[in-house]
């Protein structure tokens, strides 16, 4: 597989630690609120480069933390705790917030066929694994005190700020003229981070722990250093996240690791670029975001924005607006309809369909540092075959076979075509609807057609047969649309 690799900033060929094994570590969300559909986007991506890799052989260990304490609202390491803050505004304990908001993540997750990580792990549940690895770097002199926490002396290692493809000087300066807050002056350097805040002295946090350097939480950069080397090792293949992280959060991640063990951190740094919205980035601060459940009650399929995050390249910006979901819900349909009409059609010898060619250039697009837009022309390549095959109404049984077993494996990588049983009464509906048209009472058969799409379902009248799919809405629920940064959830 090639891939492109933030650390050396061109497209390299993959080669794991261990033959036919993956490590991978992605950054999980911060539980202080829903997730919004740009970070959804950096999930479903990673979700693809694993199944990628699944597709190529390799057994992938995917390790996704939470962070459940420790982000603060400023990037400076000054503000409050995202979670703490949340609790208080929502009245709720820090723990009832992030439990809350880690369920509905993974029930996110789950509705875009994202695979469950094979570990997920909570920041809260692995305290002191970041102690020991503070004092790993207090041992090895990177780490000084002031008033409020211990921090990294970033001047101290070496080639810090080599991800973001900057000198320390650089970044420094770079930090500085993106900062929208003052920075401590009790800091040697404007780069240098948190690694253990300790509790203020007039207020009790509700998230606070012992210390050798006092009571309080850990800074949210070594949460994800010592929860990846815990799980994959102190040195491991690739370190997923969103292209935000990489000047400082990844930056910092690897200092850190580096600094305490003195080896290679991570050989690959897979980023995924921005969803914007009007040409800005989504996010929670510029009120421009929708939740996947925003989509919902609009009406969407969350698969149809699984495809539409498919369709572009991990590193190319997404501008999302609801026409373009519109499409691809119209495209997800469309390949339902295709792909059950070829299941009724009459079965009729005839000459073996050559796929070979489709699968070959699918399986190199989506190696080809993950060109899933690539990729999924070779999947309406398909269709279109289905779809001739529509056309003389007739297939044979191998062509069909052979179909659905490279649309199976395309599914493995895409994730986007979900089975679903149509339920018995469903079925019956069809039979009588069936029925009342050959009765030619079309009164009957509207009815039925009406009962049937409350069930959820759609009938399709394919010559005298007919097919059944989900019915999709195409953003079309009561005829209404949420306002963009309207957070429907929290009413
Ligand atoms: P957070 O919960 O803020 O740590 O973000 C979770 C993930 O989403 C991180 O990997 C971010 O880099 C990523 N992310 C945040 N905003 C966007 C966006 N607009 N588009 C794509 N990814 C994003
Ligand atoms: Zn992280």
């Amino acid at each position: 597989m090639l891939l492109y690799n933030t650390l050396t900033k061109g497209i390299e060929r993959f080669v794991p630690i261990k033959k036919g094994h993956v490590g991978m570590y992605c950054c999980g969300p911060t539980v202080y609120d829903f997730a919004h559909i740009g970070n959804l986007r950096t999930y479903i991506c990673e979700d693809l480069l694993k199944r990628t890799l699944k597709y190529d052989g390799y057994e992938v260990t995917h390790v996704m933390n939470i962070t459940d304490v420790g982000h603060l609202t400023s990037d400076a390491d000054t503000g409050l705790d995202k979670i703490e803050k949340s609790a208080e505004e929502q009245k709720k304990s820090a723990w009832e917030i992030s439990k809350m908001y880690t369920d509905f993540f993974l029930q996110d997750i789950k509705k875009l066929n994202i695979e469950s990580p094979t570990i997920l792990c909570k920041a809260t549940d692995n305290i002191n694994e970041m102690i020991i690895l503070v004092k790993r770097l207090e041992e090895k002199g990177f780490t000084y005190r002031i008033d409020d926490g211990i921090y990294y002396d970033t001047s101290k290692f070496k080639d810090y700020g080599k991800l973001a493809g900057m000198s320390f000087d650089e970044l420094n300066k770079s930090l500085k003229a993106g900062a929208r807050v003052e920075f401590n002056p009790q800091k040697r350097n404007i780069t240098d981070f948190a690694l253990w805040k300790f509790s203020p002295k007039d207020k009790k946090r509700q998230m606070e722990w012992p210390s050798p350097w006092g009571v309080g939480f850990p800074g949210w950069h070594i949460e994800c250093s010592a929860m990846s080397m815990k799980y994959l090792g102190e040195h491991f293949d690739i370190h997923c996240g969103g292209v935000d992280h990489i000047p400082i959060h990844h930056t910092n991640e690897i200092a850190q690791s580096e600094g305490a063990t003195g080896k290679k951190f991570v050989n690959y740094w897979f980023h995924v670029e921005f969803l914007l919205v009007n040409g800005r980035k989504m996010s929670k601060s510029l009120k421009n975001f929708y939740t996947l459940r925003d989509l919902e009650k609009m009406g969407f399929d969350p698969l149809s924005f699984r495809l539409m995050v498919i369709d572009s390249h991990y590193r190319d910006k997404i501008d999302f607006t609801l026409e373009k979901l519109k499409k691809y819900e119209k495209t997800l349909n469309d390949i339902d309809i295709s792909i059950k009409t070829m299941d009724i059609l009459p079965l009729k010898e005839e000459k073996r369909d050559d796929l070979r060619a489709i699968e070959k250039s699918f399986k190199k697009a989506i190696n080809d540092d993950l060109d899933t837009h690539s990729a999924l022309i070779e999947l309406f390549k398909v269709i279109g075959i289905i779809n001739s095959h529509i056309k003389k109404y007739s297939i044979s049984k191998e062509n069909r076979d052979k179909i659905h077993e490279l649309i199976k494996k395309m599914n493995s990588v895409f994730g986007v075509l979900q089975d679903y049983s149509i339920p018995e009464e469903v079925l019956d509906l069809a039979k009588r609807r069936a029925s009342a048209r050959e009765r030619k009472d079309w009164k009957e058969s509207d009815e039925l057609r009406r009962k049937i799409k409350e069930s959820g379902f759609d009938i399709i009248d394919v010559k005298d047969a007919y097919v059944i799919v989900k019915h999709r809405n195409f953003g079309e629920t009561n005829g209404k649309s949420i306002d963009i940064g309207h957070n429907t959830d929290k009413e």
